[in-house]
């Protein structure tokens, strides 16, 4: 138990005090309490036998060298800070909508310096007796926070998403060659089922399997009979089936993980860039037509390039049926990006919310403003069934508002640690945690800096709509009015020639995608040259940003990844269908519209004024040359 009560009703966080802020407007709290923490740390040492004497006298630290290597010190970190000053990302401005970045938590950052100085490893206990705690409560309020039972479940702190799919991937390719191994060694247990079935088995049914083998204390046998000691083919564990716009993570988890990048299977999206459910469910009868067995699916929460939000509802709603004929595939959601939101449709008591009731309580307190129309009812229901996946990514370090770093994988049963655990297996089985968190990650030595910078985060802001619920709620504002100006913008004129401005797609999430184009200009590749030049005048590629006033992302969607999904928007830009069938790629700006700050200080026409003026300006000096 924490100092605080955390399921407190009335508990709510004020989200203008939980960021240093665009102006350090916090920097008078910000500075008194990482100076009391320097303080704190610096007395510890001192406390630890105080009658120790001192390792460096005062009589020596008068010596020139000595002197000489302090101000050598203070040098590097002056240039240090001059070069950080000069090039760095001006996150914390509502100037900056461009990658999935903004200011980050007071509490994390605090809490983050404050750890450092302590230097804990997170992976062994013993090196971090006070922040392996930490991330294991991290990971359980995960759990919580994305649907599943926290005492049955198991979430843990990653370097990113990257490393969060790689293990996501690396437990369902253990777990699904368990079987065929279990039948090696004791065909007994699986008596009565043909190889098909056992690569079929639906992930509770496998780890029950586990359960057995221990029981006939066979486990280390066959465990090493499975992936983990012979490892995998098309021919034994299948394919892995992802999103066309799933991130580029994916790639690397086949190739590492040995399934192959052939066989991982990219699903068209459709042209809200969801992946199509019907092409989905022709894919797994393709194969198995073929026999050859599912893997996994992934459903992406939150797309890298255009937050679109995968309809898991739907996805688990097929395994359910492919179930009941006998096929089955472990399941996992990518929610790296928004995983974190789920925070907006739980209540103070971390229970789903109906959405009627939850969008009266949006609006009643203000944290989605009633003129804005979302979600959209399969995003709900999408994030409703998150319960339904065997696991989950999500990074503390995108929507979570925390420092790098640090992602997150969660999965629903616990007892799936031991198929990839290297040291002391069992460990759960007495119902404790993990204290060599190494022995059941992909991970070594890592910060327990991170694990504070997480913990202390969710103790500051709930996983709910009292807490991160308001954050997620402003930057969904912020990105739905920042669609909605563009989409309602009509032809402006620069130098006397017109332009129109055009979104992607009405975003599921808090991304959005748009692009610039002459109006009669019916040339593709000249369109592009126009937005890739808005790009390069709005981004380190025309000199420090810090003289920059607006710096954004940008994205190229080609028919490779997205099919024809583009063409629709193309069209709304004047450019003809051969065009696109031509080129078959089109170039975007992309911002991701974390900031908290959109919907302050400035009303959203104010902003979108002084947007727009920015890009008129920016457009003028393109057309001069
Ligand atoms: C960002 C992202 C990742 C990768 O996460 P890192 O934290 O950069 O390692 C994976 N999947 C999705 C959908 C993402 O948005």
């Amino acid at each position: 138990m924490g100092w605080f009560k955390r399921d407190n009703n009335s508990a709510k966080v004020n989200v203008d005090a939980l960021f240093l802020g665009p102006k350090s407007e916090n920097q008078g709290f910000f500075t008194n309490t990482l100076n009391f923490l320097m303080e704190e740390h610096i007395q510890w040492r001192r406390d630890f036998h105080p009658d120790d004497k001192p390792a460096v006298s005062l009589e020596e630290q008068d010596e020139q060298l000595y002197k000489d290597t302090l101000r050598r010190t203070k040098e590097t970190l002056l240039e240090l800070s001059g070069k950080l000053k000069t090039t760095s990302m001006p996150w914390f401005s509502p100037r900056y909508l461009g990658h999935m970045n903004s200011d980050t938590l007071m509490a994390a950052n605090l809490a983050y310096m404050a750890t450092i100085l302590y230097n804990p490893n997170n992976c062994a206990f013993e090196a971090s007796p006070a922040t392996t705690g930490l991330e294991i409560q991290a990971g359980k309020q995960l759990c919580t926070m994305l649907g599943f039972d926290a005492n049955k479940g198991w979430g843990h702190i990653t370097s990113g998403g990257h490393v969060a799919n790689y293990e996501a991937f690396w437990v369902a390719r253990n777990l699904k060659s368990f079987p065929m191994a279990v039948k090696a060694v004791l065909p007994n247990l699986v008596k009565g089922l043909d190889d098909w079935q056992l690569l079929n088995l639906p992930v509770s049914k496998v780890l029950d399997l586990v359960d057995k083998v221990k029981a006939a204390n066979k486990f280390d046998e066959v465990r090493a009979l499975s992936a983990r000691g012979v490892g995998m083919s098309k021919e034994n564990l299948g394919v892995l089936l992802v999103p066309q716009s799933r991130h580029y993570s994916w790639a690397k988890a086949a190739d590492i993980l040995g399934i192959g990048t052939d066989n991982l299977i990219n699903v068209q999206v459709k042209d809200n860039y969801r992946m199509d459910v019907n092409v989905l469910k022709a894919t797994i009868d393709k194969f198995i037509a073929t026999k050859t067995p599912i893997l996994g699916v992934v459903a992406v929460v939150g797309t890298t390039e255009e937050g679109a939000v995968d309809e898991v509802h739907e996805i688990a709603k097929l395994r359910d049926e492919y179930e009941k004929q006998g096929i089955s595939f472990y399941f996992h959601i990518d929610g790296a990006y928004g995983g974190y939101a789920r925070a907006i449709f739980l209540d103070e008591n971390d229970k789903f919310m109906d959405m009627h009731k939850m969008k009266h309580r949006w609006h009643e307190e203000g944290i989605i403003h009633k003129d804005i129309d979302w979600p959209p009812i399969d995003v709900y229901e999408a994030y409703k069934a998150f319960s339904e996946a065997d696991s989950i990514t999500v990074d503390p370090h995108k929507m979570g508002y925390v420092p790098y770093a640090a992602g997150a994988v969660v999965m629903k049963d616990r007892r799936i640690l031991d198929l990839i655990s290297y040291f002391a297996a069992y460990v759960f089985e007495k119902g404790n945690d993990p204290m060599l968190l190494g022995s059941y990650i992909l991970e070594g030595s890592k910060a327990g800096a991170t694990a504070a910078a997480v913990w202390a985060s969710h103790e500051v802001i709930p996983l709910n709509i009292t807490g991160y619920g308001r954050i997620i709620g402003r930057s969904i504002t912020g990105a739905q009015r920042f669609y909605m100006s563009l989409k309602a913008e009509p032809a402006f004129e620069v130098n006397g020639k017109k332009y129109i401005v055009h979104p992607l797609t009405k975003p599921d999430f808090n991304i959005v995608d748009f692009a610039f184009n002459a109006v009669g200009n019916t040339d593709l590749a000249k369109m592009d040259d126009l937005n890739e030049k808005l790009y390069e005048l709005s981004s380190y590629n025309s000199g420090p940003v810090y003289a920059n006033d607006w710096i954004t992302s940008k994205t190229s969607l080609a028919t490779d990844a997205y099919g024809d999904a583009p063409a629709s928007f193309v069209a709304v830009l004047g450019i003809p269908k051969e065009q696109w069938d031509k080129q078959k790629s089109v170039y975007v700006l992309r911002s991701c519209v974390l900031s908290p700050w959109l919907i302050k200080n400035t009303t959203y026409n104010e902003y979108w004024g002084t947007f727009l003026k920015i890009m008129q300006e920016k457009i003028g000096k393109i057309v001069k040359g």
